[in-house]
C-alpha cells in the first residue's frame, strides 16, 4: 500500500493546475473584467502556491484564488472614520456628497468639459462650477479653481509678488502639516517674505512702516491649526485694505460665508467685503468638496492669476470641477452635516448600538467625549459629541477589518464616534465590532 502522507515532491507539482487553466475557468470571469488580468493572475499565483505547500487540494484552487482577489483595483480601501475628527487629513479630509460622486462618475467617460454641445464650438473650461463659486460667494467679482489650497498661495504669489515683498505678521508663520510652511512655499516661488510685528502682536503700523517700492501684497494668513491666547493683537483685512496695496488672504479652510456653529473661523465672503483683493482656500476643508484651491477676488487679480504660466501647471482634471459644482448646487455636504449634527440626534444612535452591542455579551456603553473639525479648521472649537466606549484591544481588528473602523483610544477605552459615518453604516460598524470581538 502506497504511504499517502509521504507523496514525492514530483507528483505534488504535477498536481498544481496551471494558470492557463486557472484563468480560463468562468468562476474567474467575472474578476477578470472587474479586476484585470495582472491582479487576478497574481491572486491565481497565491492559489497555486497553496496548492504547491499542500495547504490546499488542487481541486480547491479556483476557491482560493477567488478569496485572494482584491476587493478593488486600487489598494486605497474605503474608511468609516469613527474618530471624532471631522477633517482628518490621514483620511482624505472631506467624504464628498453622493451627489459630487455622482457627478464625477457621470463626467468619467467623454463630457462637455471644453465643449458647448448647442453651438458645437469650444467653451470655457468649468463654467458650471466657476458659476456656481461666484453665486455662492457674490461679494467676489471673479473666480479662479486651482489644484490645492498650496497652488492657489502658489499662483498668487507668481502673479503679484515676483522677485517682492511679500508682508507677513510673525504671529502668522503657519506650518499645516508633513512639514509644510506656508512662508517657504512663498519663498519658493520667487517671492521675499517681509516679516512684521511679532508673535502674539502686530499693529497695523508695523505693517505700514514695512511697506515700500518692492512690496507686492500684503498677506494674512490663518493660523488654522493653533490658536494664540493671551497678550495678543492682530490686524484685519478691512484695516490692512486702507494701506492701499492689494490684501490676500488665506483663509484655509473654505468657509465661504459666516457659520455660527464656528465663530472664530474666517470666511470668503466677510474678507472680500472687508476689502481682500484676493481670498484664497481650500475645497476639500469645510467647503466638503474635492481636493481644490480656490481664488476669489478682484476681477483684475483673478484674471492676471488664470493668464499666468504656472496657471496651466495647476489646472485641475474634469472630476474636480464636476464634484465641486455638485457640491456647491447640490445637498448638504457630509462635512456640513457632521459639524452641525444635533447632539441628542447623535446620543439616541451611540445609545442604540451600545445596547446592540452589549446584548452579545461586549462590555459597551455609551460617553460623552469631543469631537474636532481638524485638518486645518476651527483650531481650538470642540463639538461637543458622544461615543460608544469598548475595551481598547477591539482598536487593531477593528482598524485591519473590512471594512475598516477607526476610532480613538482614550485612557484605555476605544472610542467610536458616528459623528462622520452616515447613519446608513450604523448595522456595519455593529457587524464590525462584533466580528472584532470573535462573536
Ligand atoms: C490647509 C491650509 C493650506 C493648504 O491647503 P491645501 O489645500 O492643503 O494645499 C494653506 N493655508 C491654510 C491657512 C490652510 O489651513
Amino acid at each position: 500500500m502506497a504511504d499517502k502522507t509521504r507523496q514525492p515532491p514530483a507528483d505534488t507539482r504535477r498536481q498544481v493546475p496551471s494558470a492557463t487553466v486557472l484563468l480560463g475557468d468562468p468562476r474567474l470571469g467575472e474578476a477578470l473584467a472587474r479586476l484585470g488580468r495582472p491582479l487576478v493572475k497574481a491572486a491565481v499565483a497565491t492559489a497555486q502556491q497553496a496548492v504547491r505547500e499542500g495547504r490546499i487540494g488542487p481541486g480547491d484552487a479556483v476557491h482560493a484564488a477567488l478569496a485572494a482577489l482584491p476587493a478593488r483595483a486600487v489598494g486605497l480601501s474605503p474608511v468609516h472614520n469613527a474618530t471624532g475628527v471631522v477633517l482628518h487629513t490621514n483620511l482624505g479630509r472631506a467624504p464628498l456628497s453622493r451627489a459630487a460622486l455622482e457627478a464625477m462618475a457621470a463626467v468619467g467617460g467623454y463630457t462637455d468639459v471644453e465643449l458647448d454641445l448647442g453651438t458645437g464650438r469650444r467653451a470655457p473650461r468649468g463654467r458650471g462650477a466657476m458659476a456656481a463659486l461666484r453665486e455662492a460667494v457674490p461679494a467676489a467679482e471673479d473666480v479662479h479653481v486651482v489644484n490645492n489650497g498650496a497652488a492657489a498661495l502658489a499662483l498668487a504669489a507668481v502673479t503679484l509678488a515676483p522677485g517682492r515683498d511679500i508682508l507677513l505678521s510673525r504671529g502668522e508663520f503657519v506650518e499645516i502639516g508633513d512639514g509644510f510652511r506656508i512662508p517657504e512655499l512663498l519663498a519658493s516661488c520667487g517671492a521675499r517674505i517681509h516679516e512684521v510685528g511679532t508673535t502674539n502682536r502686530t499693529r497695523l503700523s508695523d505693517y505700514a512702516d514695512a511697506v515700500g517700492p518692492d512690496t507686492g501684497f500684503i498677506l494674512k494668513v490663518h493660523p488654522s491649526n493653533f490658536t494664540v491666547s493671551g497678550f495678543t493683537q492682530g490686524v484685519d483685512a478691512g484695516e490692512l485694505a486702507s494701506l492701499g496695496l492689494p490684501v490676500v488672504v488665506d483663509i484655509g479652510s473654505g468657509l465661504l460665508t459666516p457659520d455660527p456653529v464656528l465663530p472664530d473661523e474666517p470666511d470668503a465672503a466677510t474678507a472680500l467685503r472687508a476689502g481682500a483683493a484676493l481670498v484664497t482656500a481650500s475645497g476639500d476643508k469645510l467647503l466638503g468638496g474635492p481636493q481644490a484651491g480656490l481664488v476669489l477676488g478682484r476681477a483684475t487679480v483673478v484674471e492676471r492669476m488664470r493668464r499666468h504660466p504656472l496657471a496651466r501647471a495647476l489646472r485641475v482634471d474634469k472630476f474636480t470641477l464636476a464634484a465641486l459644482e455638485a457640491t456647491l448646487r447640490g445637498p448638504e455636504p457630509p462635512v456640513h452635516a457632521a459639524v452641525h449634527m444635533p447632539l441628542r440626534q447623535l446620543r439616541v444612535r451611540t445609545l442604540g448600538l451600545a445596547e446592540d452591542v452589549a446584548r452579545h455579551g461586549l462590555d459597551a456603553h455609551a460617553v460623552p467625549c469631543e469631537a474636532v473639525v481638524g485638518g486645518g479648521g476651527a483650531p481650538g472649537t470642540v463639538l461637543p459629541s458622544c461615543a460608544l466606549s469598548l475595551p481598547a484591544d477591539l482598536a487593531t481588528p477593528l482598524r485591519t477589518g473590512e471594512p475598516a473602523v477607526l476610532g480613538r483610544v482614550v485612557r484605555g477605552r476605544l472610542l467610536l464616534d458616528l459623528r462622520c459615518v452616515p447613519q446608513a453604516c450604523d448595522g456595519e460598524i455593529l457587524a464590525a465590532v462584533l466580528r472584532a470581538a470573535g462573536l
